[in-house]
């Protein structure tokens, strides 16, 4: 998964480097900037007075001593002073030259805090975005994997009115969904109850199935139908050979880019999904991706709910409102917003699995 979103001590991830939030002077302080010099050891400050400060949306790379990354990357995040003073240009900016330090460095992974969100008071959710911008830009031509570190959830969650939209989805939708499974589960035990007890009675409510005729086990018409079909001579591989095998889902996916016509890198980057997975895709027709995978790519396709669904069945799945993840993709998708680097920030924000690979 190219961009993922976590939640975690920055100075416990191991990855190539970790960016610090770090004042001017690059010689220690509070929050994260703290938590790694004094995770990295002396060693980190010592090589940080050779560098004779830093200004606010550069970066500057030095190693990472007792830290898990082999690099620390430190840059300056803006002070927030209301919003009309370059905070968004120079906040990309330290997205983005960590980034191309990153990849100077030949780091395949990196992870970031929120810069600027703390102490220099950017607010959280633009901060995230800004954030999330700069790094799905990058991605678009570089392959790196990129953690994204919310440390502090809550912060990210309050004031937010696209959580609270979310949560009245789920509640019209989920608890909605247990209730309607409460009662099929009943309407299948009373079948039952009266298929078992007394199977040669006329039922006296009609059946779910359909026509209410009463069918004792092992005289089901469709059973029948199948059983009729079924020629003595004919061994079980002439009759699955007869069987037309529908799409797989590779093959479903490469006709809906074409259809799009989409480039397949613009298809797996939109799908967060990383390049290696996709050509092993591309080239087993039969490949059966997991459900995060399948998701990601009928997201990255854009695809309505009826033939989003139709995706998923292809590699097995269906969007379940007995899932709290799927109700809130199908949020998103019937919202029409199909960014999963949003659908992730929500999956994330109710602890749920994120899309991609
Ligand atoms: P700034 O001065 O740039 O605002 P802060 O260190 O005060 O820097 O905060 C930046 C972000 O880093 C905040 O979102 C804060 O919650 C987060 N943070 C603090 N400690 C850690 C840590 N150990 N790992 C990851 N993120 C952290």
């Amino acid at each position: 998964m190219p961009l993922q979103i976590i939640r975690q001590d920055i100075t416990k991830i191991e990855c190539d480097a970790i960016v610090n939030a770090a004042n001017k002077t690059l010689l220690g302080g509070g929050g994260v900037d703290g938590a790694i010099h004094r995770a990295a050891g002396n060693g980190l400050l010592k090589e940080c007075i050779k560098l004779h400060g830093c200004e606010v949306g550069e970066a500057k790379a030095t190693k990472g001593y007792k830290l898990p990354a082999k690099y620390v990357i430190h840059t300056v995040g803006p002070k927030w002073k209301g919003g009309d003073n370059n905070e968004r240009e120079l906040l990309s900016l330290c997205y983005k030259n960590s980034l191309l330090k990153a990849k100077e460095l030949g780091c395949e992974s990196i992870a970031f805090p929120l810069i600027s969100t703390g102490v220099y008071g950017y607010p959280v959710e633009e901060g995230f975005n800004v954030a999330v911008e700069v790094i799905s830009d990058f991605l678009n031509d570089c392959d790196m994997l990129v953690y994204l570190v919310v440390f502090n959830k809550s912060a990210l969650a309050a004031g937010s009115k696209k959580f609270s939209e979310i949560d009245e989805y789920i509640d019209d939708n989920y608890v909605e969904a247990r209730y309607d499974l409460r009662y099929a589960n009943r309407d299948i035990e009373a079948e039952e109850s009266v298929a078992f007890n007394a199977p040669d009675m006329a039922p006296t409510a009609p059946s779910k199935a359909g026509s209410g005729k009463m069918e004792k086990r092992g005289e089901r018409s469709d059973e029948a139908a199948f059983t009729g079909g079924f020629e003595a001579a004919q061994t079980p591989k002439d009759i699955f050979d007869g069987i037309q095998i529908d799409e797989s889902f590779s093959q479903m996916l490469l006709r809906k880019i074409d259809e799009k016509g989409m480039k397949d890198s613009e298809c797996y980057k939109k799908a967060n999904i990383d390049r290696k997975l996709f050509s092993k895709i591309r080239s087993n027709p039969h490949y059966k991706p997991s459900k995060q995978t399948a998701i990601a790519f009928a997201v990255a396709l854009e695809l309505p709910l009826g033939e989003f669904n139709e995706m998923l069945v292809k590699a097995g799945y269906s969007l379940s409102h007995s899932f709290k993840s799927d109700v809130i993709i199908e949020y998103f998708v019937k919202k029409g917003n199909y960014n999963i680097f949003e659908i992730n920030e929500a999956l994330f924000m109710y602890d749920q699995a994120l899309l991609g690979a």
